[in-house]
């Protein structure tokens, strides 16, 4: 603390030099002297120029205008009695051909409060009037002997304690506090903060300034009064999903704006932004909003690497609204989707993205001039509708969030692999997902691919498929999967499925490369897809959505295994051993089941293409000593002890000149006959039903054929499940019916 003394020797020793400058002002300037400080605080008509634009001969610009002024404010020290030295640029806005230039004063680096220097020139430079409230003469220990979290504490203490538990200080900063006492200016190294709580409470929000040398609170003051906020809405301009979609206007959420000395506020859902403006920004800074696209989850920037950027006014206290438009809104639509489809992710799947760096926002550029989407960091986005389709964008994220998983993508860049068909097949699958939709990119091409389709796998040995339509395949098993999820569960069976193969790409990916779809002796999806699906650490005892993901995969062809000699292979787990284990196992050109817990193998010869989820089991012919492999037959193996009433239907695809190899495809199956009672629910069910894969084990009540489930429904009040078994089922059908129906079935 220093006291100013009121008297200012000063000023009368230079007062000859004072008439003189403010002559070379021009005839008609004014001065006026602040009563505080004693130096000139207005200076009025004062039509001069700064020495350096000749009179109005060097063009001012935004260039040299700092310096212009500076040189000038030094030039007429004597009258000022400024520094320029302590200035520093706050703002030069031009406004009505005029320039308005403001300086703040600094002391020794450390922002003095409030303090300022004003001027107002025409267009080039001729100053006309000069405003301060400039501190002179300050001497002050700029070493704060109080820390900050001192001094926060000091303030911490003023509330009751019901509060002071939960304040906290944002906005902390050092600087030079004048405070007038009895006619005298002291002036203070202080801390300046608000305290408030984590949720914004104008009760209990304030400013303090505490003397940074001897900790005495020198003034508190609520927070929070009017003008201290600015608030807005971003909206852009988008197309809702194809680029043939009618452009809607949107709010924009995850946007960062930036209010220029205050730092960045973010949109909300309803794509509302507010910000505090602390007293220094009123003060000292253009009130100004700087908008781009950008935000914590994504970028957008234009094919150079630009920014998109919009600069607003605002007033404090007001509103300041940004609504994108443009005639080429690919960027804005591109920065609208991400977020959206990042947000679904989220919500939706628990799955936060991050790129490989571990950073997590996604940046994308746009406007390049090449027909097509590249995933990547950054995105690239080329001529329009690859922007303005939301699937394109959904699809490149996933691109980039898969990506992420694997530590690089799972095949590219070996475009005719299975492990590429994966890369695209799954970027598609999460963003049809998200659309509830199976075509991908309609409304950019005339022929959208579709996940609901037929296409078979051709097997791991000829696979020779671009990985766009590979991916179809694999793609189209999982649309299978979560068609089927959604028969089950209604809507968000969806999102099961979703979970599941994302669960089973974050297993896979911790598998060794290369990656394939289904083959026992790779890294494959549907092991991966097994465990995912697993609760108990036990593939053999059964596991959820088994027969579903069977399913799914036989829809495609994609149940295939290929045995060496000596393998052994359990078909419902995709597991493979050496002679022991496995439903069998396949040595010198046969099929064997003669060790532990094997059961048998029956060869139905040439049948054709039957499909496997139909050939008729037979209840005798099975062996369990050698069984040729020939190409084309087809056979039913008994599943392994321990595997309820289970069957597999398979076909030998072929078999390797030297034996050595044989290629099958297969599809587990269940005996007909049998069912399942749940001893928790008294419902009945077929063995392949959905419902059971999900029963404990605990539960399940084995009924060796109908007879045996008739008499718990007609004496024990079980049920018929509405889904497998609605012949029987009493919640819909009357009693009386469900025995009729039983008793015609029986017969
Ligand atoms: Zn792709
Ligand atoms: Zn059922």
């Amino acid at each position: 603390m220093k006291k100013n003394s009121k008297k200012n020797p000063e000023m009368f020793k230079g007062n000859k030099k004072v008439i003189k400058s403010i002559l070379s002002f021009g005839q008609k300037a004014r001065l006026t002297d602040s009563s505080f400080t004693k130096i000139p605080n207005r200076v009025l008509e004062i039509d001069s120029y700064p020495s350096i634009l000749k009179k109005g001969k060097v063009p001012l610009t935004k260039e040299n205008l700092e310096a212009a002024f500076k040189e000038f404010i030094k030039e007429h020290k004597t009258t000022f009695k400024v520094d320029a030295e302590n200035l520093k640029l706050i703002s030069a806005k031009n406004i009505n051909k005029k320039w308005h230039i403001k300086y703040a004063q600094y002391y020794k680096g450390i922002p003095v409060y409030d303090a300022c220097v004003s001027l107002e020139t025409s267009q080039d430079g001729k100053v006309h009037s000069y405003l301060t409230n400039y501190l002179p003469d300050i001497k002050v220990n700029t070493k704060p002997v109080v820390k900050l979290s001192e001094a926060v504490s000091i303030a911490t203490k003023t509330y009751p304690k019901k509060y002071s538990e939960k304040m906290i200080d944002k906005d902390s900063t050092l600087i030079i506090y004048p405070e007038i006492k009895d006619g005298e200016i002291l002036h203070h190294l202080a801390w300046m903060f608000i305290l408030s709580e984590e949720q914004t409470n104008p009760e209990t929000e304030k400013y303090f300034i505490v003397d940074a040398l001897d900790g005495k609170i020198i003034s508190s003051y609520t927070a929070n009064f009017p003008g201290a906020t600015v608030s807005g809405t971003v909206r852009g301009e988008i197309y809702p999903t194809n680029p043939t979609d009618t452009v809607s206007t949107m709010p924009l959420q995850h946007n960062t704006v930036e209010i220029l000395g205050v730092g960045n506020s973010t949109t909300n859902q309803s794509g509302v932004f507010s910000a505090h403006i602390p007293w220094w920004v009123e003060i000292f800074f253009p009130h100004q909003a700087i908008f781009r696209l950008e935000g914590p989850y994504a970028r957008v920037r234009d094919n150079n690497g630009n920014d998109y950027v919009v600069n607003r006014n605002y007033n404090p206290g007001g509103t300041c609204n940004q609504t994108w438009t443009d005639t080429d809104r690919d960027h804005i639509n591109l920065f609208y989707h991400m977020n959206l489809y990042h947000d679904w992710l989220l919500s939706e799947l628990g799955y936060s993205w991050v790129n490989l760096d571990g950073t997590n926002r996604f940046n994308a550029q746009v406007n390049y001039s090449f027909s097509n989407a590249y995933a990547g960091n950054p995105m690239t986005f080329g001529t329009n509708n690859f922007a303005r389709s939301s699937d394109v964008i959904y699809h490149e994220c996933t691109h980039n969030v898969l990506n992420h998983e694997y530590n690089g993508y799972i095949g590219w860049p070996n475009n005719y692999t299975e492990a590429y068909a994966m890369d695209e097949g799954f970027a598609d699958y999460f963003a049809s997902s998200f659309t509830n939709e199976s075509r991908h990119g309609e409304g950019y091409t005339s022929s959208p691919r579709d996940l609901n389709n037929t296409r078979q796998y051709q097997g791991k040995d000829n696979f020779n498929l671009e990985g766009h339509t590979g991916g179809t395949v694999i793609g189209g098993a999982a649309w299978v999967l979560r068609q089927r999820m959604i028969d089950h569960f209604g809507q968000s069976g969806a999102r099961i499925a979703d979970q599941l193969i994302l669960e089973a790409h974050q297993i896979l990916s911790t598998y060794p490369r290369n990656y394939f779809f289904s083959d026992p002796h790779e890294s494959n999806l549907l092991s991966a897809l097994y465990r995912a699906a697993d609760i108990d650490n036990n593939l053999l005892n059964g596991f959820p959505y088994f027969y579903d993901i069977q399913k799914a995969f036989h829809t495609h062809n994609l149940l295939q295994a290929i045995l060496e000699d000596g393998d052994s292979f359990d078909f419902s787990t995709n597991n493979l051993g050496k002679f022991i284990g496995g439903d069998l196992y396949y040595y010198q050109g046969k099929f064997w089941a003669n060790n532990l817990k094997q059961k048998g193998v029956v060869d139905l010869g040439n049948i054709g293409e039957a499909d496997l989820e139909t050939v008729s089991i037979p209840n005798t012919g099975y062996t369990k000593f050698g069984v040729n492999a020939v190409a084309g037959n087809t056979y039913i193996s008994k599943a392994q002890e321990g595997e309820a009433a289970g069957y597999i239907a398979f076909r030998v695809l072929s078999v390797s000149a030297d034996k050595s190899k044989v290629t099958l495809r297969y599809l587990y199956r269940f005996n007909p006959n049998w069912h399942v009672a749940n001893t928790r629910t008294l419902e009945i069910h077929k063995m392949d039903c959905h419902w059971v894969s999900l029963m404990h084990n605990h539960n399940k009540l084995l009924c060796k054929d109908l007879n045996e489930a008739a008499k718990l429904i007609k004496d024990s009040g079980y049920n018929g499940c509405h889904f497998c078994l609605p012949r029987y089922d009493t919640d819909a059908l009357s009693k009386q019916k469900v025995i009729s129906n039983l008793n015609e079935d029986l017969e």
